[in-house]
């Protein structure tokens, strides 16, 4: 078993009994020891021992996302980004991607833009030019259109006599030809022929997402994303490879699958175990799918869509509960909330007992007098601070005066809620550090809407951000006898940063480096500054 001391540092444990230190003694995945220097380099006198000098560099514990999705996020990292400043940009990427992958394998990308590019559409013969046997499908930024090559359309069947299918259309040139733009609705005729990852490609990509998520000084996720990566998981951590916890929630349609084969929530180690079962109550603020008690600001006739029904939540919910399966529900808005909590209510009624944790995912949007009904009913409000900050415009549009409810994580810890933060990745990036920044300024990395930032009353303070970003994940999954916290007898996963985070200015949490990530007493991510 391998022993691993850090001295010299800035430790902030949230331990309440201990709140600070410098030196942190690991034996094997466990921290053993918390205090100073002096005695921790005394530690392990006779035992393989690695000593680590942090140069003052900060200790917190290690940071979870408590809402993500990450193979869909790890598969991103594996395709283009194609937003950048000209077309010719994206032609040299796919370029480069060409070089590297055996010939026939789709070249995908998202994020390019023409309107910012002169508003001229991208053509294939772009594209051919420098990837003539990779197929390639670029998404733009809006979703509405791809950008594909003449391999691509060969490979898909698309000719220049392909009639367009009903909502959709193939672009033309004025003598008939397709020039590569695909859109709305005759999308589905590319998308539907790139083939879907082996589990063995889905492993690497899963990989390489783990590091990056390392190096971000993640030590944690809650994944909502589909079971497929389940596999992928499972088959990194047989391997000795996997280095974040991931507890793994499952969608809905296999509830009844997860019961049949007698599977709790909790399921499986430490390292990798089953989460919640997934539910979705409503849609999201920006295209007004967010189920409403009443209309939108901006369009008062329309509440929104409930997207699964009622009844069908309440009986998942139930028959989940009573099987020893917690739930998460999406809700962002008012009414979706409203009808979550009541179920949870009845869920409570029914199992008193089950000590299951069940969630409500974003939280977005609250009536004033169900705001205090989360911590009532011991209902876990996993939030995601960088929505509140990526939303605050269409939020006031939309929303008005109701927005004092909204995105209010500061009142849920008031009313005794546990805050579990995450960042919906890739809906907006997974970087802790840029979570914790919003949760405590309310302001957007370019430091809008002002210094106060947006409904400052709900600004966390920095330790209260970290716990949402430790502990309260932690507590999510039930583990918060042995993890969240810098304390003996608990699991050895830190976060070291280059600065406090507790001590600077704000706006300087975005300018943080992680110098060191460290799971179950093993670094997985270190740089040159220790
Ligand atoms: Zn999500």
């Amino acid at each position: 078993m391998k022993n691993l001391v850090l001295f010299n540092g800035v430790i902030h444990t949230l331990d309440t009994q201990k709140p600070t230190a410098s030196a942190i003694g690991m034996r094997g995945n466990e921290i053993v020891f918390v205090g100073g220097d002096k005695e921790a380099l005394a530690l392990f006198n006779n035992e393989p021992c690695e000593r680590v000098d942090l140069k003052g560099a900060t200790v917190i514990p290690g940071l979870t996302d408590a809402h993500l999705h990450f193979e869909y996020y790890s598969m991103m990292l594996q395709t283009i980004n194609a937003e950048l400043p000209a077309a010719k940009d994206v032609v040299a990427k796919v370029a480069e991607k060409a070089r590297s992958l055996p010939e026939g394998k789709w070249i995908t990308g998202f994020g390019w833009n023409h309107n910012e590019w002169g508003g001229e559409f991208p053509n294939a013969a772009m594209l051919d030019e420098v990837s003539p046997r990779h197929p390639v499908s670029l998404q733009a930024k809006s979703g509405h259109a791809i950008w594909v090559n003449s391999a691509a359309l060969r490979e898909v069947g698309i000719t220049d006599d392909t009639p367009d299918p009903e909502g959709g259309h193939i672009v033309r040139d004025a003598a008939g030809k397709a020039t590569g733009i695909i859109l709305e609705e005759a999308m589905w005729m590319v998308d539907r022929k790139i083939p879907a990852p082996t589990v063995e490609e889905l492993a690497a990509a899963i990989e390489n997402g783990l590091q990056t998520a390392n190096r971000h000084g993640l030590t944690g996720v809650h994944d909502l994303d589909q079971p497929s990566v389940f596999k992928a998981f499972q088959r990194l951590h047989k391997e000795g490879k996997l280095t974040l916890r991931v507890n793994k929630g499952i969608p809905l349609a296999y509830l009844d699958a997860a019961v049949a084969a007698g599977l709790y929530t909790g399921f499986g180690d430490d390292m990798l175990h089953l989460g919640p079962v997934k539910m979705f109550a409503d849609g999201a603020l920006g295209p007004r799918t967010a189920w409403m008690l009443a209309g939108y600001d901006s369009a008062p006739e329309d509440l929104g869509i409930s997207t699964t029904d009622v009844e069908v939540l309440c009986e998942s919910t139930l028959k989940a509960n009573s099987n020893g399966l917690a739930v998460a529900i999406h809700a962002i808005g008012d009414r979706a909330n409203r009808e979550v909590l009541n179920i949870f209510a009845e869920a409570k009624k029914q199992y008193p007992h089950s000590g299951l944790r069940n969630r409500i995912e974003h939280v977005q949007l609250l009536a004033p007098e169900d705001l205090g009904r989360l911590a009532e009913l011991g209902v876990i409000a996993s939030m995601q601070p960088l929505h509140a900050t990526s939303d605050m415009y269409i939020a006031d549009k939309h929303w008005g005066n109701r927005v004092t409810g909204a995105y209010a994580l500061k009142t849920q810890l008031q009313k005794g809620a546990v805050l579990a933060l995450g960042s919906d990745c890739p809906v907006e990036t997974l970087d802790p550090l840029t979570g914790i920044h919003a949760a405590v300024t309310r302001r957007r990395s370019d430091g809008t809407p002002c210094p106060e930032g947006w409904r400052p009353e709900q600004r966390l303070t920095v330790e209260e951000a970290v716990r949402g970003y430790t502990q309260g994940p932690a507590y999510a999954c039930g583990m918060e006898d042995r993890l969240g916290t810098i304390k003996e007898g608990y699991l050895a996963d830190l976060t070291i940063l280059e600065k406090d985070i507790f001590a600077i200015d704000p706006m300087d949490i975005l300018k943080t480096e992680v110098v060191g990530t460290v799971v179950n007493g093993k670094f997985v991510w270190r740089s040159e500054a220790i």
